[in-house]
């Protein structure tokens, strides 16, 4: 390529804050293995290679003479640069400003500010920002892009050193496509040698379907020649040779494709810097014949809840690239899945309207969300540490089928993992099944609770009679688990049961209830006939529902217990954050009869007492259930006056 650049047309941008951060962090991040610097760019000009492919299924013209795609990588140790140019789609002036010079995710702001400072852990997250491009700022001082658009006619030069800013030419470039030149820095000269660029190409960029081409050996060092005249014959005559061995991956058979290179293709597809936790590669033949390879990540990416950001598999069709992200292969809770999909019965001018409602597409959506399914399956059981990363990590988007996927519901309830009353700590690591595999004699139900946090979880009264009776219960305190558990009623035939709610039965009660259900109901009665019942709910009169004795309670004097069909206080928390006036639901006070302090309390003539101390008991239980007091100020100053009699007594 040839440019001839006058200095008038020269214009300096300045990159947007957010790039220069992440290109600073990146430089420092990544330096120690700086190599892939070269996967970055060969990944970037393989896909401006496949949208070329793909445009030109319509527009033929646009190839002209031009129609073999490759990519050349050559180099000159004495002017210490590396060129690799493409014959791709190029980029117009726009173009170039937008893809180099800023940062488009949407968050990426929120996230910089979210950095650990720790580099290593910053590491690991920066690579979901599709920075590819700024990695040859790990060898080069100063990079320059000179590149055509297709069809175009104008060239443009970039040219920055990676700092502030970046500069912009126009300049007459005959061949359609981008070429990066990286002037290497002194410590990168390494990279100016054709054995170790051929290593590097094949480690990383083998799978690559476009051929990397290097300059066949005798001619790749034309600088040893001292004639210069001869020289430029000689480039110009050389000839290319190519590296890699060009043919896309996932046609290959699965048993002639090894762990690092499934492992650096993910890198290519899903623009991440680490290695995927797992795959599932697979061809289908038959009424439908696709192939498909599927990844998963090992981190979610900062934006997994973002739902305008881009998601779903790489569509191939017959081999043919045609479309980034196409989404309707795969459930929006499976969002977090990479992969390819290559079918050979979507015709090559399907448009994302026409996978909406396609028979093809959701049969092929059903299929590979099986095959997900049964991949994290068999990671639960073949490599529970990875499935518990993965489920660390992604388990609150996978809860969110359950009321997206029916039919796959128990398959999901399968997967789930909690935190329970039996385990040490708040780590998620309980499955279904392990739960119903220690349940004691005669327990019949999951029995659960939902709080906002661990903490009250763990420390709920609600869970005194469950731990006095050794039966365990489920912790949930992500912020979906109360809709989940509106969505999931039972597991395998066994009910789930929100011990926070209604007249719970333990495990033997329900039982009694009907061998003995008079004996139980004289009972009842005889309970609600307790003298506290009446005095407490006059107390409380229209903040309760109903006041009465406690079956749940060992230690705590009173708890709160949410109407069977009450709005939960997560769910009521959220609710109330996206600005919906909530109708009032009444808990019901349960009291414990045999705490010491209801005793008292039973016994207290004066009525104004009485009352300070029934509004502190229930000031509490709220508390004590991570709930907000409508008037703390009021508790706090009752409190404050029971401590000054407290004192005033002694
Ligand atoms: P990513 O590839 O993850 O999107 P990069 O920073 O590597 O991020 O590249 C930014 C954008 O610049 C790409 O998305 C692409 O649009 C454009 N780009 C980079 N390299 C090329 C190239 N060789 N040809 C055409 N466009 C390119």
């Amino acid at each position: 390529m040839s440019d001839t650049a006058s200095p008038n047309t020269t214009e300096t941008h300045t990159f947007q804050t957010e790039a220069k951060q992440l290109l600073k962090l990146m430089i420092h991040s990544l330096y120690s293995n700086r190599e892939i610097f070269l996967r970055e760019l060969i990944s970037n000009a393989s896909d401006a290679i496949d949208k070329l492919r793909f445009k030109s299924i319509e527009a033929p013209d646009l190839l002209g003479e031009d129609a073999e795609f490759h990519i050349d990588i050559t180099f000159d140790k004495e002017a210490k640069t590396l060129v690799l140019a493409d014959n791709g789609i190029g980029m117009s002036r726009e173009e170039v400003i937008t893809n180099l010079g800023t940062i488009a995710k949407s968050g990426t702001a929120e996230f910089l500010t979210n950095l650990t400072g720790d580099q290593a852990k910053d590491a690991q997250l920066i690579g979901q920002f599709g920075v590819g491009f700024y990695s040859a700022f790990m060898v080069a001082d100063v990079v320059e892009v000179r590149t055509l658009a297709a069809g175009g006619d104008q060239g443009v030069l970039w040219r920055s050193s990676g700092e502030d800013a970046y500069e912009l030419e126009e300049v007459e470039l005959t061949q359609r496509g981008t070429s990066v030149t990286l002037y290497l820095q002194e410590d990168a000269l390494d990279f100016a040698d054709d054995f170790r660029l051929r290593n590097v190409v094949r480690k990383y960029s083998d799978h690559i379907d476009v051929p990397v081409r290097m300059l066949k050996q005798a001619e790749a060092n034309p600088q040893d020649n001292a004639d210069d005249e001869a020289v430029i014959d000689q480039v110009e005559a050389a000839e290319f040779e190519p590296v890699n061995s060009a043919q896309a991956l996932w046609t290959r058979s699965r048993s002639e494709v090894s762990d690092d290179e499934y492992k650096e293709f993910y890198k290519h597809v899903s623009h991440d810097f680490e290695d995927p936790l797992s795959w599932s590669h697979n061809r289908v033949e038959g009424k439908l014949e696709y192939s498909s390879l599927l990844y998963l990540p090992k981190r979610a990416p900062f934006d997994m809840y973002n739902r305008e950001v881009p998601r779903g598999l790489k569509l191939y069709v017959q081999r043919v690239f045609i479309l980034d992200d196409a989404e309707q292969f795969l459930p929006l809770y499976l969002r977090f899945v990479k992969g390819v999909l290559d079918s050979n019965d979507l015709p090559l001018n399907v448009s994302r309207e026409i996978l909406q409602d396609d028979e093809r597409v959701t049969s092929i959506r059903n299929a590979l969300t099986k095959r997900v399914l049964n991949l994290l399956d068999t990671m639960a059981k073949k490599s529970p540490e990875d499935y518990q990363t993965f489920w660390n990590e992604f388990g609150e988007v996978l809860k969110e089928g359950a009321g997206e996927d029916f039919a796959n519901r128990e398959a999901l309830a399968k997967l789930m993992r909690f935190a329970s009353s039996k385990s040490d700590g708040s780590a998620k690591t309980v499955s279904l099944d392990a739960y119903l595999e220690r349940k004691v004699a005669e327990q019949e139900a999951i029995y659960y609770i939902c709080s906002e946090t661990y903490e009250t979880a763990k420390r709920s009264p609600h869970l005194e009679m469950f731990k006095a009776k050794d039966v365990e219960v489920l912790l949930m305190f992500d912020r979906i688990d109360e809709w989940l558990m509106s969505m999931l009623t039972e597991y395998t035939g066994v009910q789930f049961i929100d011990v926070m709610r209604g007249d719970v039965t333990l495990p033997g009660e329900a039982k009694d209830e009907q061998d003995d259900a008079d004996k139980k109901e004289e009972e009842d009665s005889a309970a609600n006939e307790h003298p506290l019942v009446a005095r407490i709910a006059d107390v409380l009169g229209d903040k309760v529902d109903s006041v009465r004795p406690s079956k749940r309670l060992t230690d705590s004097p009173a708890c709160l217990v949410l109407a069977d069909y009450a709005m939960g206080v997560q769910m009521r928390r959220i609710m109330e954050a996206s600005g919906q006036a909530m109708p009032d639901s009444k808990p019901i006070f349960e009291f414990n009869i045999t705490h010491p302090l209801l005793e008292r309390l039973d016994q207290e003539p004066d009525e104004d007492r009485f009352a300070e101390l029934v509004g502190v008991l229930f000031d509490q239980a709220s508390l004590a259930e991570g709930g907000a007091l409508t008037d703390p100020g009021a508790y706090v100053e009752r409190l404050n006056r029971l401590l000054l009699e407290l004192l005033d007594a002694q």
